[in-house]
């Protein structure tokens, strides 16, 4: 899995930090969250998914390749109706 904060669609609201603490921090002062790690592990990487699935505006994404390098599926959609957008191959 590899996650990305997209600078255009983040409004800087905390809550993919809130949601993923060991992968995203909040950075004081600053225009976006920073990225720590990426997801390690089944926890760290549902932790994301969810972060990508509650972002607002669908500026948190989470890619989910499998082995192959194949992408299983999007992201779902958020409570807003917005969809994270899979990361390209
Ligand atoms: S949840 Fe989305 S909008 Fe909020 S800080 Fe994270 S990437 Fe930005």
């Amino acid at each position: 899995m590899h996650v990305e904060i997209c600078e255009d669609d983040c409004i800087n609201c905390g809550l993919c930090a809130e949601r993923a603490p060991s992968n995203v921090e909040e950075v004081p002062d600053a225009e976006l969250p920073r990225i720590v790690r990426q997801p390690l592990g089944t926890e760290e990487e549902e932790a994301c998914l969810e972060a990508a699935e509650y972002c607002p505006l669908g500026g948190f994404h989470a890619d989910q390749r499998q082995e192959g390098g194949s992408i299983r599926e999007d992201v779902p959609a958020g409570d807003n109706g917005t969809r994270a957008r899979a990361m390209p191959p």
